[in-house]
């Protein structure tokens, strides 16, 4: 098939864990690299990186990065209409367009109309998810949504918990909905050697070390992790020698980064809690270096109010790591509670601390978390989740 992919609100090469770079750009690239491999042509079409940087970059097999310069982020049609010239100048024919985010979503209809082709939507975040867990309201996003789920020809939903927000807020219908979950690369993400990662990486080799991946975000949860740690060195003060933790994320080369008001607010709590000795943060990390860190941790915890997904989640499974999760969106369809990892009830400090404290304690238990966690990421692969893409794309598409 020859695939038209809208990436509009951020070029999926864009390194990771920095602003709003996260999830699904690192499923984008994969989810492309993988209809390549396939043998499909593929063509991701995004935003430039800087002004006058156009530019087609060809790395994977059939697959093309096109790079379009549309001035400011927002104005989609003006980038709709480069897209529409950039396909007549190369006689492109597409049998399907493929938008990520209700942004690409708006870009895509005018192509959809103009080409007749069918418009496959995977919104990777809707904004009632916001509304209801971070309080945030966004009318003009929701009715964008709204229009984008009722021109969409297919919707790929992650869970069968999206597809219910896509019924009931959005009045999407039943039928147009597929659930394909996304992957993790088995080829990147796999255990390494738990002290060679932590000579690697220079982290001390007897401590607990307990790990966050993220964008620092309010959504992210990380107050709870705090509380959670600050309760546990207030009930047993000796733990405070014996264990780091590591949060990955955010550009803390750039003042703008320590200016920001999550950044500010945990910054205040570790400082409130007397934590600075123990909890740092590290900033962003390249993904082909997260292997090293999720094997070097005993713990990875993702306290989110709300993941539509959560990949960091499956990429610390993958890497044999015991992880711990709020039961929350996504993350509750791929942990077995108990087996493959544990749950604390969304936004409860206290559980947290508890399921910290006994995990660190049974290194047994934790272990065997961290082995079932790798068997349980195998239900996830790249390779066999893309097929189920295409088997979207053919009951549309034409070939
Ligand atoms: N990530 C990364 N480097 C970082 C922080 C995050 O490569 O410093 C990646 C991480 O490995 C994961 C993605 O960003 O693949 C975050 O995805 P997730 O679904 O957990 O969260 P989202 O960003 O979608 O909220």
């Amino acid at each position: 098939m020859n695939i038209c992919m809208i990436s509009y609100w951020s070029c999926p090469l864009t390194p990771t864990g920095v602003l709003t770079a996260g999830g699904m750009n690192i499923y984008v690239i994969n989810l492309v690299n993988n209809l390549g491999k396939l043998g499909h042509n593929v063509d991701v079409y995004t935003r430039v990186h800087s002004q006058k940087d156009e530019k087609i970059l060809t790395g994977n097999k059939n697959v093309r990065i096109i790079h379009l310069d549309s001035g400011k982020l927002g104005n989609y049609k003006q980038f709709a209409l480069k897209v529409e010239k950039f396909i007549k100048k190369e006689d492109i024919n597409y049998d399907i367009i493929h938008a990520h985010y209700y942004f690409s979503g708006l870009v895509a209809i005018q192509i959809k109309n103009k080409l007749k082709i069918p418009l496959i939507t995977t919104f990777h975040s809707l904004e009632i998810a916001k509304e209801v867990y971070v309080g945030k309201k966004n009318k003009s996003r929701k009715k964008n949504e709204r229009k984008v789920v009722e021109k969409s020809d297919g919707i790929i939903a992650s869970t069968e918990l999206e597809k219910v927000d896509l019924i009931k807020t959005y009045g999407a219908y039943n039928h147009k909905i597929f659930i394909v979950s996304p992957g993790v690369n088995h080829h990147l993400f796999f255990p390494r050697n738990k002290i060679f990662s932590r000579l690697k990486l220079k982290l001390p080799l007897k401590k607990e070390i307990i790990l966050f991946v993220g964008r620092i975000d309010p959504i992210k949860g990380l107050s709870v992790l705090i509380e959670a740690i600050g309760k546990l060195t207030r009930l047993y003060p000796s733990f405070s020698k014996k264990f780091r933790v590591l949060l990955i994320g955010g550009d803390i080369e750039n003042r703008k980064f320590w200016e920001n008001s999550e950044v500010k607010k945990i910054r205040r709590l570790i400082k409130e809690k007397e934590l600075e000795c123990c909890i740092h943060f590290i900033g962003s990390k390249p993904h082909s270096k997260l292997p090293y860190y999720y094997s070097a941790a005993d713990i990875t915890v993702l306290p989110s109010l709300y993941e539509s997904f959560g990949l960091v989640i499956l990429e610390a499974m993958a890497c044999g790591c015991a992880v711990i999760a709020s039961k929350t969106g996504g993350m509750k369809y791929i942990i077995r509670d108990g087996e493959s990892g544990r749950f604390f009830r969304n936004n409860d400090m206290e559980e947290l601390s508890l399921v910290l404290w006994e995990l660190l304690h049974d290194k047994k238990y934790l272990l065997e978390l961290g082995k079932n966690a790798i068997g349980e990421s195998l239900n996830y692969c790249w390779d066999k989740q893309s097929q189920k893409v295409v088997k979207v794309y053919k009951k549309f598409g034409s070939n």
